[in-house]
């Protein structure tokens, strides 16, 4: 029986999209051969690859001011990447220091640039997004982790500057609204919310793409601008698992209503982590993430007997970061509401048993 997927990552997927990835395995749409065993410079591949760029364009109301890569090496690789292309010896760079992953940002960056930290909230376990600091008008960029998968937090505001942004929205690319005009750098890991590990989504402000020093050509984000994202093989097959999963989005009706789908799972949990005397939510309520629950029982010792109970109502993935402890239930765009809902059961049934 299939489980009720809260992993963070890799994640849950559309059903049928499942289907549609399973299927073109053995017999890309009938014509003979497996997805697996196609040329990338296959008519069909370009498709599959022209379809992809395109659908997240639409879905994120980029303009032709846009380009859409999809890399090699993970979000990880991007943490470098960014500060390689768009810094040189006279640029510096804002970070904003919200969670595991930014900070492993920051420290590869530092490598190629010189990085103004403008705030952080490791003092309280980040168990909040910073607000009101200062930005110098002067930095090239202001690198931000959009949602912070591991602590559960997200930005739902933007802080107030001129300068453009690079994000890491590895954990809730296409799940609500943006507005791309305050960009210059997205990157998402797929295997958040997107598809399977493997690629990268990077979509990159055309007039910044200009590496300003002498970096390796794979590395360089012009070069796979040019080359429309196939510079070296692209990873075929994740990239069409994310064609298939933004054809299902729009599908759902764009992100207008996988957003609205959204806050509604998220209301659904968070109210019942609020009115139930065994939880606790672990972020700052203004500042939670609709993608990453995370929460904690009173009563740690019952932990176990929690975890226990979820595998019962075969809930997958529940346990909470070594680094947080006690639960994250990620429910990412393609988690339903109904199995938002078993966990609320389990919850509830819990507490009538130990509360
Ligand atoms: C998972 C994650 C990463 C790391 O992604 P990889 O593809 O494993 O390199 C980076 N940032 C965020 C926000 C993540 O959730």
């Amino acid at each position: 029986m299939k489980k009720h997927n809260f992993s963070a990552g890799p994640a849950i997927l559309p059903a049928p999209v499942f289907q549609q990835a399973a299927e073109a395995v053995l017999d890309y749409n009938g014509i003979g051969l497996s997805l697996l065993e196609m040329s990338h410079r296959s008519g069909e591949f370009v498709a599959i690859m022209e379809e992809a760029q395109q659908s997240a364009k639409d879905l994120l109301g980029l303009g032709d001011d846009f380009d859409v890569l999809f890399l090699s090496g993970g979000a990880s690789s991007q943490f470098f990447m960014t500060a390689m292309n768009l810094l040189d010896e006279n640029a510096s760079a804002g970070y904003v220091d919200t969670g595991t992953w930014s900070k492993k940002a920051i420290k590869e960056a530092q490598k190629f640039g010189s990085l103004n930290l403008l705030a952080s909230s490791a003092d309280k376990n980040y168990s909040y997004i910073p607000k009101g600091y200062e930005i110098p008008d002067n930095m090239r960029y202001v690198h931000i982790t959009s949602n912070n998968t591991v602590a559960g937090s997200q930005f739902h505001n933007l802080p107030d500057t001129k300068v453009p942004f690079v994000a890491d929205m590895s954990s809730d690319i296409f799940s609500r609204k943006i507005d791309p005009s305050r960009y210059d750098i997205i990157y998402a890991g797929a295997q958040k919310n997107l598809g399977p590990a493997g690629t990268t989504l990077v979509i990159v402000r055309k007039d910044i793409a200009k590496a300003q020093r002498d970096i390796p050509t794979m590395l360089d984000y012009s070069t796979h601008i040019a080359k429309k994202s196939a510079f070296n093989t692209p990873p075929v097959y994740p990239i069409y698992v994310c064609m298939l999963t933004m054809r299902w989005l729009k599908e759902q009706g764009g992100v207008d209503a996988i957003s609205r789908h959204n806050e509604d799972k998220a209301r659904l949990l968070y109210d019942e982590i609020d009115n139930n005397p065994l939880f606790r939510g672990v972020v700052a309520k203004e500042d939670r993430s609709l993608m990453n629950v995370t929460f904690v029982l009173e009563n740690e010792e019952l932990q176990g007997a929690f975890l226990e109970a979820c595998a019962a109502a075969n809930i997958n993935g529940i346990k909470g970061h070594r680094s947080v402890g006690g639960f994250r239930a990620s429910i990412y765009n393609a988690m339903t509401k109904d199995s938002v809902q078993v966990l609320v059961d389990v919850m509830q049934d819990f507490t009538k048993l130990h509360g």
